[in-house]
């Protein structure tokens, strides 16, 4: 893998600048004040500041409200097609992907959004104004968007786009809507007749997925699981059955336990977890979850981690007792109880809940009859 040189510290922050006008779509060179191809594998994720509930312009002192500006002249609406002529649209809500880590992965169309957006939505003001500092985008007004003031944010949004501007929604990093805010944001939009345009960007979903080895032609994409060890055995207990390719986010403080988890519930399946993907220390360990367990065990993880693992073998349908009993045993020991064991193990062979039921309470060495009646 190529290795980049690591981020250079954060530019100081400079004043507001002008919006520039809005350019037709052709090819773009990058500014001149873009980054320098040397310096592209900042942690894009390493905010070390809460969010904060303010509006900020970026190149303002931190957690300023910025005045705000009289509302631009409304551009064309492009009903909802992608526009031929001009980007940003006005009355448009565009879904902007930010880089993950390697700052040379923020496409040129993405630039001139953002450049040009009269406005972005994003979840810390001083995160994303970091960002965009270090991508030489500045001077924009940034509004705070995430879990905790989303129902009072949204009509502000609605109404700006409402009034003709053209409004970018991004998350701190990645796309926005994929384990981060923005889709009840989308939803709103079409709702109330905006047209949204997302411009596509990097994922750690897909970037893991497609660089695992695991198929990737049907996937099941479950983001984090959760936090407490009960409840995220018992999710994928729910999942143990699933044939397609599995993949999830984690915190590195909890790699381990998931992968333990993995383990117990699910079996040493194909497994591979794509650490700090597009950045200098970027490492794919794998191809098990015993042989990523041991490596986690003995060189604890740090960074961003993103799990792949191979779906299930798929069911045979028959009756087969002897294999049912062992996932319902698998189940109970993962910590179901039998009535829950009976009824996800339905779920999953399409065989009565009532008898996998009974299977349980079978005396060992009988086997019971098939309740489908084959003989
Ligand atoms: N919206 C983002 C996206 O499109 O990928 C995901 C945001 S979610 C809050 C953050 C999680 O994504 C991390 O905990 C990690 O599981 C995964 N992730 C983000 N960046 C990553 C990277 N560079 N390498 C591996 N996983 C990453």
């Amino acid at each position: 893998m190529e290795s980049v040189k690591s981020a250079e510290p954060i530019d100081p922050v400079d004043p507001v600048e002008p919006k520039d006008p809005v350019e037709p779509v052709e090819p773009v060179e990058p500014p001149a004040n873009a980054p320098d191809a040397d310096t592209n594998a900042p942690d894009t994720n390493a905010s070390d500041t809460d969010a904060p509930d303010a509006d900020a312009a970026n190149g303002a002192p931190t957690g300023e409200r910025q005045e705000h500006q009289p509302p631009p002249e409304p551009r064309p609406a492009t009903g909802g097609k992608a526009p031929d002529t001009a980007e940003p649209s006005g009355g448009t809500l565009y879904v902007v992907g930010t880089p993950i880590g390697n700052l040379e992965d923020l496409s040129p169309r993405s630039r001139r959004v953002l450049e040009q957006a009269d406005c972005i939505a994003c979840e810390d003001t001083r995160h994303s104004g970091l960002l965009l500092n270090r991508l030489g985008i500045r001077g924009r007004r940034l509004l705070s968007f995430h879990a905790h003031n989303e129902a009072a944010r949204m009509p502000q949004l609605l109404e700006a786009l409402a009034s003709g501007e053209a409004v970018a929604v991004i998350s701190d990093a990645g796309l926005p809507g994929i384990a981060d805010p923005g889709e009840g944001l989308v939803a709103a939009a079409r709702r109330n007749g905006h047209p949204v345009i997302c411009i596509p960007g990097p994922c750690a979903l897909t970037t893991a997925l497609v660089s695992s080895g695991l198929p990737s032609g049907r996937f099941c994409f479950e983001g984090f699981l959760p936090a407490r060890g009960g409840p995220r055995r018992e999710r994928l207990g729910a999942l143990a059955r699933e044939e397609r390719t599995l993949v999830f986010y984690e915190a590195p403080h909890r790699l381990v336990a998931l992968l333990e988890d993995l383990l117990s519930q699910l079996g040493n399946r194909p497994l591979q977890v794509a650490r700090e993907l597009t950045k200098r220390h970027e490492q794919q360990v794998g191809p098990t979850v015993e042989a990523a367990l041991a490596h986690f065990r003995a060189t604890p993880p740090l960074g961003e981690c993103t799990v792949v693992v191979g779906g299930a073998e798929p069911v045979s349908l028959c009756w087969d007792p002897i294999a049912l009993g062992q996932e319902l045993a698998a189940l109970v020991a993962g910590g179901l109880s039998r009535r829950e064991a009976a009824r996800t193990l339905a779920e999953r062979s399409g065989h009565s809940r009532r008898e996998l039921y009974a299977l349980l309470h079978a005396e060992p060495g009988t086997v019971p009859p098939d309740p489908e009646g084959d003989p």
